[in-house]
């Protein structure tokens, strides 16, 4: 099964906006194993819209649409597709009280053409819009799937995702079981995690096996499709068992998983407590740790030391520490870590100190990092990166590896 996504709207073309929609379709139906093999953008123009209503035809099984469903005149796109496949539209008793209601609640008159929103191609599956007018559709014909969604991103991904996903995937398997399951890395890169992992993707089937790579992180997502959810779950184990006998020492988490996220859930599992010093990220491990909830019962605080003077005054760094060493070196992050547990009293203590680019810090060239991490009754530990992104991608990437180092 494959798909083509067509956004309607002038607008996108016109570069005003960007077609998050088919972004998000993509990606939700990889999740189902459907292939998106192409995405159309297309005005608001009847003739054109047809033009790539038939050559989508001719090279997708299922065709997915965005905007245009609303009550103005440069909304056509049901029209243009009822008439391409020669269909009525007839309307949708509950899509056309459900408008009536919202003018009547509003007080205001409801005009001819908000009624036109509830019009619907005949013989389709109604969408229901639970945040907005335009009910969406789905229709099948000529062994072809037409899916009608509108455009307010805030209407088609609720609609998409819990009321076409899911008649979609049953349509899809024939009462099969699709299954999957995110394997989430981080501290190795994608060509070397997918060199890693190549035998397995290259003899995949069932389970599938996608890797992706984003802001530094890679993941594999392993897709089962068979009779029963047991079955399912059995293939996909086995297929995570295989991957991490190869690269399970770069894996942290699995599904929705963020490296923030585990590393809280680890720290309060172990009833840890933890502060941090930060020069290089002023704040921002703290800060992603606290879009965390539940993070209070593990972060006690923190320092942002940015100038060396500031280290000494509030961390008591000596200034020596600097001249022998430099403020970006092992022995300054050491310092940072053992100083701020010891000041906030915690099991954790972590020190961020690092040149995040463009010029070089501390006579470090650019994406110089060093990590302290200082655990209560061990010896310091600390950690040197050398990156090479911008520098809020280094200051990002500095956080990521200290989560990761602490989940070790
Ligand atoms: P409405 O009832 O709001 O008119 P509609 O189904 O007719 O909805 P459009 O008129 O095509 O949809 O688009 C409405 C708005 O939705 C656009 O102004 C834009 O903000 C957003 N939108 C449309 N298409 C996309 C897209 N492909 N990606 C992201 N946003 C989009
Ligand atoms: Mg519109």
């Amino acid at each position: 099964m494959n798909a083509e996504i067509i956004a309607v709207g002038s607008e996108l073309l016109l570069g005003q906006i960007a077609n998050t929609n088919a972004k998000f379709i993509s990606s939700q139906l990889s999740e189902l194993g459907v292939n998106v093999y192409y995405h159309t953008v297309v005005g608001d123009n009847a003739a054109r819209l047809e033009e790539v209503i038939a050559v989508a035809e001719g090279r997708a099984d299922i065709i997915i649409f965005s905007g245009g469903l609303g009550p103005t005149k440069d909304d056509l796109t049901k029209e243009t597709i009822a008439s391409h496949l020669g269909a009525e539209l007839t309307f949708d008793e509950i899509a056309l009280t459900y408008i009536e209601g919202f003018f009547e609640r509003l007080g205001r008159p409801m005009t001819e053409n908000n009624r036109k929103q509830a019009l619907v191609l005949a013989g389709c599956e109604v969408l229901a819009n639970h945040h907005g007018m335009a009910p969406g559709m789905i229709l099948e014909q000529n062994g072809k799937t037409y899916i009608l969604l509108p455009g307010p991103p805030k209407e088609l991904e609720p609609m998409f995702q819990f009321e076409a996903k899911p008649k979609l995937a049953s349509h899809l398997t024939d009462g099969a079981v699709i299954l999957s399951h995110v394997m989430r890395f981080y501290g190795i890169g994608e060509a070397e995690l997918e060199v890693a992992v190549q035998h397995i993707l290259d003899t995949q089937t069932n389970p599938t096996v996608a890797p992706l790579a984003s802001d530094g992180e890679v993941t594999l997502r392993i897709t089962a499709k068979v009779a029963n959810e047991q079955e399912a779950t059995a293939l996909i184990d086995a297929k995570v068992a295989e991957i991490q006998a190869i690269v399970g020492q770069f894996q942290y988490g699995i599904n929705d998983d963020s490296l923030a996220s585990k590393t809280v859930e680890t720290l309060l599992a172990k009833n840890l407590t933890i502060a941090a010093a930060e020069s290089l990220t002023a704040g921002l491990f703290q800060s992603e740790l606290a879009e965390v909830s539940g993070v209070s019962g593990t972060l006690v605080g923190g320092v942002v030391t940015y100038n060396q003077q500031m280290k000494t005054e509030q961390l008591g760094i000596a200034p020596e520490l600097f001249a022998e060493y430099g403020v970006v070196s092992s022995e300054c992050a050491a310092a940072m870590a053992q100083s701020v547990r010891a000041k906030f009293g915690t099991n954790i203590g972590v020190g961020l100190t690092g040149a995040a680019g463009p010029d070089t810090h501390g006579g470090q060239p650019a994406g110089t990092v060093w990590i302290g991490i200082s655990v209560e009754g061990q010896e310091v530990q600390t950690y040197k990166l050398q990156l090479s992104g911008m520098r809020n991608t280094n200051r990002l990437r500095a956080v990521k590896f200290t989560c990761s180092y602490l989940l070790r």
